[in-house]
């Protein structure tokens, strides 16, 4: 029995009172079927919110099932109104995503029913109210009676023992109506039923007992029907928790039944989680990037190049060569590595000035850039194309000569040839690195190209006189293709050098300007040879070269001899001693390194060398990089919290009904965590899945998953499901801001 004592309710607004209940003394028994009649206005709904616990009120108290209920709190309320309220409210509020089915199965979820009957249960109220030919339908399709009738089997699903109905049939023609009011009379034999409703004809042959409110007062209280049964006590349901079964098949139903949010939603995660993953991927790489550009011992360091020789130092056969394409991360071998170490020149008119200009450049391999890291163009594709590092001389389609010399005026005889490529694409020069210079990348035939003109400027060459009992270090060897093969013209210095070392006429040599040591005395008693080693070769046997003449050109600087171009290119051994191989970063030149190591070579890795300041500078990088990380994993969350909280606001109608079909604020708050649980574990699968695929494909997007070990993946997933609850936590604290009924009113 529900009785209130003496009940009024005041509204304030403004500085207006409103009277909406005035002293109400009544009491309702189970087997009532009340109708509620009076205007607009009147009280109707605010004496109904009150008995049902949705709203509480100023004076007065009220009992049910004997106990004074009149102090509960608004958590006690929840309580009372899931032991005993079912409601049917005049705008439907069932979930639309839902079917028919999982409307009632919800109701049913909630209070804990028993799962094996569950089904057989939901199909039975199904059948109750008529729907069992819409029983799959979306609620969104149903009719309007559909849809209450949905409601109703919905309240009775929860077998509670009043039902309060405001205007439940406002929204419907006269027909649904007609059906609507004859199942609640059907199900009012050991319930209490109570309807409230503006036009009373309708229920007239149903009620068994009608009130009339005015202003906020009964004016008319009437047993309509007196052969009824009527109960003192209401059945009390046992408050249930849900548990985690129960709450996993909700959020799943919910993800299945609103799939394009749940792919909107999947969308803003995956981009979350594509974001941590590149900041954690790019501050991975960049660990695993070298700082250091310089070595003692190499020109041209770079992170993309390994160094092999043999523990021997013998020459590499083609096999070896082959072999090395063959393993893991290695994108090319470059045969003549001396390129690497040769600086190149590039000489500009200044248009101000009216001078040359020189910049030197460094040779890079094509093969260790990937598109991404292009800030436009693209990779070279023949051996006359370069990719530039950015600088202000030179942009895409521009045609770029360098040379391993400084040529001014251009002299003809000179070995150094001069190159020139078009510029397809331009990098990002890291400008930290101390003494960058300007960087050139080319493709490995064009590195071929360049070859004996990096020999020239890496070797050893000597004119070996009787069999190497005797040498003189010549500076240059030039082209004068005016020469026989194997014929060298030299000059005269180097004569007198060699005369004084032989001993000849030491009293002419110490005058040298009294006459030079002559070369009829001199050229016919020796033999002459051209020896030239680069730095990785060890001495070979030297050529039998005729010194034809000895003469002086004064326009050249240094000790230089000349030769014609096929003898020039004999002298140089085409052997490969030291082949670069060209990989990508630091991280997969470690990889290689060990593995070349372990098939028995020296492998040189000139990036590898770190000092003790460098050290301190990788200190301060690493702590930037976690700066960054830190950063966006902020920015990250933030932007993703405000597109996902219009998302979750959007369903704060579904959340509501829930708590109206007797749900927690716990379960409600749970269901929406382990929706975000599922939603961001499909995302990422399909995140890594798709960054897997791109591991294996040469695209604009960096490859980043190579960095990672199991634990960071394990770190990641760890990271983006903390902030989905933190987030989830912040949006049940929303959609719980205002009381349910003000919410729903609201919605
Ligand atoms: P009925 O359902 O019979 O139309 P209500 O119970 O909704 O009437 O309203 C009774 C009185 O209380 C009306 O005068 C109405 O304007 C007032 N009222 C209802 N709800 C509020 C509210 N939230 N704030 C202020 N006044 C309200
Ligand atoms: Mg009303």
């Amino acid at each position: 029995m529900i009785r209130l004592e003496n009940i009024s309710k005041y509204y304030y607004s403004g500085n207006n009172v409103v009277l909406a209940l005035r002293k109400i003394d009544i009491e309702f028994r189970k087997g009532e079927f009340i109708a509620i009649t009076g205007k607009s206005g009147s009280g109707k709904s605010t004496l109904l919110n009150v008995l049902s616990g949705l709203d509480t009120y100023e004076d007065g108290k009220m009992f049910v099932n004997g106990v004074d209920v009149s102090h509960y709190t608004v958590k006690e309320l929840e309580v009372y109104r899931k032991q005993y309220i079912g409601f049917v409210f005049q705008d439907y509020n069932i979930i639309d995503s839902y079917t028919v089915y999982q409307n009632i199965e919800l109701a049913l979820i909630i209070q804990g029913y028993d799962k094996s009957k569950r089904r057989a249960r939901v199909l039975e109220l199904i059948e109750q109210v008529g729907l069992s030919h819409v029983k799959n339908q979306k609620a969104s399709k149903c009719s309007g009676g559909e849809k209450q009738r949905t409601v109703i089997a919905r309240a009775l699903a929860k077998d509670c023992s009043v039902i309060v109905c405001d205007e439940p049939t406002g929204n419907l023609d006269v027909e649904s109506s007609k059906r609507i009011l004859e199942l609640l009379h059907n199900i009012s034999s050991d319930k209490l039923v109570i309807v409230v409703t503006h036009n009373y004809e309708e229920l007239k042959e149903f009620a068994t007992r009608k009130l009339r409110l005015h202003d906020g007062d009964i004016i008319e209280d009437k047993i309509e029907k007196k052969n009824v049964k009527l109960e003192d006590t209401f059945k009390e349901l046992t408050p249930y928790k849900t548990n985690l079964t129960d709450i996993l098949k909700i959020a799943f139903i919910n993800i299945k039944s609103m799939p394009k949010k749940a792919f909107f939603s999947g969308l803003i995660i995956s981009l979350m989680l594509l974001s941590f993953v590149f900041a954690f991927g790019l501050n991975l790489k960049e660990k695993n990037t070298s700082l250091i550009d310089k070595t003692p011992y190499f020109e041209n360091a770079n992170q993309s190049r390994l160094i092999v020789t043999k523990r021997d130092d013998s020459v590499f056969t083609s096999e070896e060569l082959d072999s090395f394409e063959n393993i893991k991360y290695v994108r090319g071998v470059v045969n003549y590595d001396l390129v690497f170490d040769s600086t190149y020149i590039n000489a500009t008119y200044n248009n101000e000035y009216g001078l040359n200009e020189f910049f030197e450049y460094k040779i890079l391999p094509s093969l260790s850039l990937n598109n991404f890291d292009l800030l436009r163009g693209r990779l070279p594709e023949s051996k006359l194309e370069v990719v530039i590092g950015e600088n202000d001389l030179y942009d895409i389609d521009d045609y770029i000569s360098v040379s391993n010399e400084f040529i001014i005026n251009k002299i003809e005889a000179t070995v150094t040839d001069q190159f020139t490529y078009k510029i397809v694409g331009v990098i990002k020069q890291d400008l930290s690195i101390e003494e960058a210079k300007n960087e050139l990348y080319l493709t490995i035939e064009a590195l071929d190209e360049m070859r004996y003109s990096a020999f020239a400027e890496n070797s050893q060459k000597l004119l070996v006189i009787d069999d190497k009992a005797m040498y003189a270090i010549v500076e240059d060897i030039r082209i004068d293709n005016s020469l026989e093969d194997f014929e060298v013209l030299g000059y005269d210095m180097m004569l007198f050098d060699m005369c004084r070392d032989f001993g000849y006429r030491k009293e002419v040599i110490d005058d040298f300007d009294a006459g030079l040591c002559p070369k009829e005395w001199f050229l016919p008693n020796h033999d002459f040879g051209i020896n030239v080693f680069t730095r990785y070769e060890s001495l070979n046997d030297p050529y039998d070269i005729v010194l034809e003449t000895i003469a002086l050109y004064p326009h050249i600087y240094g000790q230089g001899v000349y030769v014609n171009e096929y003898t020039y290119n004999q002298l140089f051994d085409d052997e490969i001693y030291q082949p670069s191989l060209i990989v990508y970063d630091m991280f997969e030149a470690k990889q290689v390194k060990e593995e070349l190591e372990e098939m028995g070579y020296n492998v040189f890795y000139p990036t590898g060398v770190i000092d003790e300041d460098d050290a301190l500078e990788i200190i301060i990088r690493n702590l930037q990089l976690s700066l960054t990380l830190g950063l966006t994993v902020l920015v990250v969350y933030f932007v993703g919290y405000f597109v996902m909280r219009n998302v979750v606001v959007s369903k704060r109608k579904d959340y509501l009904i829930y708590r109206s079909v007797g749900a927690s604020k716990k379960t409600i708050s749970n269901v929406l965590v382990i929706e975000m649980f599922y939603l961001t574990v499909i995302s990422f699968i399909v995140v890594m899945s798709i960054l897997v695929i791109n591991e294996n494909i040469n695209s604009v997007i960096p490859r980043l998953l190579r960095y990672f070990s199991v634990y960071n993946y394990f770190v990641i997933l760890l990271l983006i499901n903390l902030l989905m609850l933190l987030m989830s936590k912040n949006f049940n604290a929303k959609i719980f801001n205002k009381s349910v009924i003000s919410s729903l009113k609201a919605e």
